[in-house]
């Protein structure tokens, strides 16, 4: 603060160094060749625009703000002879302060993140997507002036100056107005950006749809309209896709939009786009979220984040509203009533769309689906103040999972599908969580429904976790864990009796790590499987808010044994011979061998010791299960080992 005062104060220019990203940029604007220069003037005419937006929506709220000399406008204009181009407007303008730190660094996170795609991807032309914008215009100059004064009443009009290498410098200027002129002397390579009617052509190109007048050389060349105010069925898609383009800092053609018109309940126009690449700031809290709000055709509000929910934060584009009052500040937007029924009808608007794609146009909402999937799966988590419980239906008809009945990853189920494909006698919606497809896909859990032919979800992001918990059934089928609660009467009857006293014995043995021991009705070629509590925590959201922090105190889980193993068979005959001794590290096994094909071990190194007994009383003669073993003694350096072995 105090140094920008003393800037003002002295007369000579001080002297700044651009910051490392700003640098690195440069570097890339002035040395790689952009197949389209052109593109600068978007990039200032844009910078105008959002300036004039930001006076609009700044004056609406603060009345003390300087006022702009004449309508809000930008205007181009060509001096042949110094050959400059000019670009001013009577917006929001910069201080000195601001004018360091919006020109002199890349301050916000998302802008990094650019900054980084724009190392690892020089090929495309990504300039002017996240707030880079401004330095297009090292393209075509070799020196950028930009004079400014803040529409705060008391700022000092500012000159900040750079020739595009490592440094700028800022001076106290003349400006008896608000506004902003940035002033580009032309490189001897840019001359044909002197023509007036090559100008016009490129800002009738690209800069279509702004809503101020551009004048070049004091001649209007646009004629600014709000394509949403338009009837639908007179709007051509291009128009629609320039449109976004133009308006929303991406140079991409959106994935999909939505036109609404709509009389009742609430008074209102909209167009709103999903972009079809993702915003790199979307998971940023200070990324942008470009959904502007308008009182009958009014700008009022550049972001209006309370319109849409959190998790349709990649919605982007403009609401008009017919009965918002022109003087509602932020504040009041998230108490007004209507701005609330406005959010819900929006919210259902969007979500409808979303649906009527999956229907028409299955692939292309398959590729939303994978970009945006889970952040719309936050709409699940419940939160106070948001009882929609409409939008849960609603959303509930979008998602898609992985699934059994797939090879690999990349296909996806619906529940609608799920359901339909469910054979006679199945009744419930079976789901499997874990940290990762591969683990999943392969986990024993699983056997017992591929042998019934039940198709199980294999629900691998974190979010699912949320989805399972707030949603317990579909079409009348509750979903269930296949990891979860005793599946005797759902897969496979099983006959614990003949079992009783190994399972006796092993509960003893186990009791510190396993809360109870039973026969599995799930498994058929794995020896045994950890299963989740029916009503407790699962696994896999314990290991979710262990990763968060949440300290858990690790669940009891029960482990089940495939009777029909040649382990489980071992097993019970070294303890039908009274070898318990013998049998203690194998049932420990049992459980070691549940953990590691979910990919959890909790102590790697004890695992190693019991293996190395196993393999010692298999050479010993177990390898061929039952009888021998019992009849070969167990070599004396497997005992001692055995001996070591941790019994709590
Ligand atoms: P972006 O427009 O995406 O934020 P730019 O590189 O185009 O990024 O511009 C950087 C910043 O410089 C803008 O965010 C704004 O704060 C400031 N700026 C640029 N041009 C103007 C202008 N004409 N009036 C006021 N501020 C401006
Ligand atoms: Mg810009």
């Amino acid at each position: 603060m105090s140094e920008s005062t003393e800037t003002t104060e002295a007369a000579e220019p001080q002297t700044y160094g651009f910051n490392a990203e700003v640098r690195q940029l440069l570097d890339l604007v002035i040395h790689s060749l952009y197949s389209d220069r052109d593109v600068f003037l978007r990039e200032l005419i844009s910078n105008a625009s959002d300036a004039l937006d930001k006076a609009r929506v700044a004056c609406l709220q603060d009345a003390s703000l300087r006022a702009a000399a004449g309508e809000p406008g930008i205007d181009i204009r060509i001096d042949p002879i110094a050959s400059t181009l000019t670009i001013s407007d009577n917006g929001i303008g910069l201080t000195s302060d601001e004018a360091r730190e919006h020109l002199g660094t890349i301050a916000s996170s998302g802008t990094k993140a650019f900054a980084k795609a724009l190392k690892e991807d020089s090929e495309h032309n990504l300039i002017g997507q996240f707030g880079v914008g401004f330095y297009a215009a090292l393209m075509v100059s070799d020196q950028v002036t930009v004079i400014s004064r803040s529409a705060q009443p008391e700022a000092e009009p500012m000159v900040w100056a750079c020739d595009g290498s490592t440094e700028y410098t800022l001076a106290p200027a003349e400006r008896p107005d608000r506004g902003t002129d940035v002033i580009l002397k032309l490189r001897e390579d840019a001359f044909e950006y002197l023509d007036a009617e090559k100008l016009s052509a490129i800002v009738k190109r690209y800069s279509e749809f702004v809503s101020y007048p551009i004048r070049v050389n004091e001649e209007q060349v646009n004629e600014p309209k709000a394509l949403w105010t338009r009837k639908p069925q007179d709007v051509e898609d291009s128009e629609y896709v320039e449109f976004y383009k133009q308006t929303s800092h991406d140079w991409a053609d959106p994935a999909t939009w939505l036109h609404i018109h709509a009389d009742a309940p609430v008074q209102y126009k909209a167009l709103l786009y999903v972009p079809a690449m993702v915003p790199m700031d979307m998971n940023y809290s200070d990324g942008r979220r470009p959904l502007k709000l308008y009182a009958r055709r009014v700008l009022i509000l550049e972001e209006a984040r309370e319109l849409l929910p959190e998790w349709l934060r990649f919605v982007r584009g403009v609401v008009d509203s017919e009965d918002l009052q022109l003087n509602v500040s932020r504040e009041l937007v998230q108490q007004n009533l209507r701005v609330r029924e406005l959010r819900h009808q929006l919210i259902s608007r969007v979500l409808r769309h979303l649906k009527q794609l999956a229907k028409k146009e299955p692939d292309e909402y398959a590729a939303i689906w994978k970009d945006y999937g889970s952040t719309l799966k936050e709409g699940f988590a419940k939160r106070p103040g948001d009882n929609d419980p409409d939008s849960t239906d609603k959303l509930t008809g979008l998602v898609r999972f992985r699934s059994t009945r797939f090879e690999g990853p990349d296909e996806q189920v619906s529940f609608a599908e799920y359901v339909e494909a469910m054979p006679e006698g199945q009744d419930t919606i079976w789901y499997l969580t874990g940290t990762d497809y591969k683990t999943v896909a392969r986990s024993p859990h699983l056997e017992g429904f591929k042998k019934k032919g039940y198709e199980v979800l294999l629900l691998t992001d974190p979010v699912d976790e949320w989805v399972v918990q707030s949603l317990t059934e579909f079409d009348g089928k509750p979903l269930k864990a296949a990891s979860r609660g005793d599946l005797d009467e759902q897969l496979e009857d099983v006959d614990e009796e003949q079992h009783q006293g190994l399972l006796g014995w092993l509960k003893e043995v186990l009791a510190s790590e396993v809360k109870d021991v039973r026969i599995s009705a799930r498994l058929t070629s794995s020896a045994s499987v950890l299963v989740d509590d029916e009503h407790g925590m699962s696994a896999n959201m314990q290991r979710i808010l262990q990763q968060v922090n949440q300290g858990m105190p690790a669940g009891q889980r029960v482990l089940e044994i495939n009777p029909d193993h040649a382990l489980v068979r071992s097993l019970a005959s070294l303890h039908g011979a009274g070898r318990a001794e013998q049998a203690q590290p194998l049932a420990m096994l049992l459980v070691d061998q549940a953990r590691l094909t979910e990919g959890h071990l909790t102590d790697p190194a004890a695992l190693v010791e019991r293996l190395q007994v196993l393999s010692e009383l298999a050479a010993a003669g177990l390898g061929s299960h039952a009888g021998p073993v019992l009849d070969h003694p167990v070599a004396p350096e497997a005992t001692t080992v055995l001996e070591n072995q941790p019994t709590e």
